[in-house]
């Protein structure tokens, strides 16, 4: 169930009409110095689809840096579009956080974000990271790789999502529901690489090894292979590093799929300044802020997630690891072609 806190009953921003025609790309240097006179100039409406209890330390720093207040709404991605959707001009909201690149598509989609030109930005986060219409930028990376039994796999017997289709793994691969976005993005990069007919096969080739019903959650899944339920299976490394936060004989391994070829399957969360905000030019200061060095250490440590600021360092769990190749693949393909991902995963009885 959604956990939706509405922002503080502060009054709301009054909106100077005149101004809302600035909106364009063109004044975004004029804004800038007129955000500061506006009457809630030293206050940022954040709506996130990450739990407040990972943010909480980066607004606060936020506001110990700028003096700028942050009212946080929390709750899932659906219920966050379907409200900018419905607030429409009068969103309190100036920033959208959400996580994988098909969500934050969506929202660019539905005309809920407006881009922004940062040079900050454009240093800080790869191009493969963020949205070539500069309407979101990625802020931390999520790899989605290959677990295996440490006690019944041996890891050089593990090479790529397309060889988990092969007979061999018949009745010991343990899924995530396809119904995750996650796995949406994982097949709509499959598609764009190796074409539909070919993406087809395999996740019909998945569906054929699995060993029990899909998992609703990584972790599920992860604990099933830790039993001896499955053998091998797919999930978002950071659901594992917190397994081996709580116990570091967890009896999972990694493997970096798809290094000989494609690259490791890689999406984001990430961050854009909502369509209707009436503070842009801090909006936009937030967001750099997101991608500097001592945010992104915070936004990321917490989770166990990559930085997307490739001059910040992993955590030790997640260096543990080791470096791997990423698909290159700029991640906004996975919203592009998450229905027909969905589709495609239809036909192939992928529940
Ligand atoms: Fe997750």
């Amino acid at each position: 169930m959604p956990m939706i806190r509405p922002p503080s009953a502060a009054a709301p921003v009054p909106k100077p009409t005149a101004l809302a025609l600035l909106y364009g790309l063109a004044l975004a240097a004029l804004l800038a110095l007129a955000a500061p006179t506006l009457a809630r100039a030293d206050t940022l409406t954040v709506y996130s689809a990450r739990n407040e209890q990972l943010l909480k330390p980066l607004l606060d720093q936020f506001t110990k840096l700028t003096g700028t207040q942050v009212q946080l709404l929390t709750a899932n991605e659906g219920a966050l579009l379907a409200r900018l959707n419905a607030e429409g001009a009068s969103t309190p909201a100036d920033v959208l956080i959400t996580v994988d690149a098909g969500n934050l598509w969506q929202a660019a989609q539905q005309n809920l974000l407006q881009a922004v030109v940062s040079p900050v930005l454009e240093k800080n986060i790869p191009t493969h990271l963020r949205d070539p219409a500069r309407q979101w930028f990625g802020m931390s990376v999520r790899a989605r790789t290959i677990v295996y039994s440490k006690a019944r796999v041996a890891a050089n017997t593990l090479s790529s999502y397309e060889d988990l289709a092969d007979p061999k793994w018949r009745s010991k691969l343990c899924l995530r529901s396809s119904k995750k976005v996650y796995n949406q993005s994982l097949v709509a990069m499959m598609m764009q690489e190796l074409g539909e007919a070919k993406t087809e096969a395999i996740v019909k080739g998945w569906v054929a090894n699995l060993a029990t019903d899909v998992f609703a959650d990584d972790t599920a899944l992860l604990k099933a292979i830790a039993a001896g339920q499955c053998q091998v299976g797919i999930v978002n490394t950071y659901y594992l590093g917190r397994l081996l936060q709580a116990d570091a004989a967890f009896p999972v391994g990694l493997f970096w799929a798809n290094q000989a070829t494609t690259g490791v399957h890689v999406n984001v969360s990430g961050a854009g300044v909502t369509r209707h905000s009436k503070n842009p030019a801090l909006a936009q200061k937030f967001l750099e802020f997101l991608s500097s060095d001592a945010a992104q250490k915070i936004y990321t440590d917490k989770d166990l997630e990559f930085p997307a600021n490739p001059a910040v360092a992993a955590d030790s769990i997640i260096n543990s690891w080791g470096s791997f190749k990423p698909n290159p693949i700029n991640v906004s393909k996975a919203g592009e072609l998450q229905a027909a991902a969905t589709r495609l995963m239809d036909r192939a009885a992928y529940k």
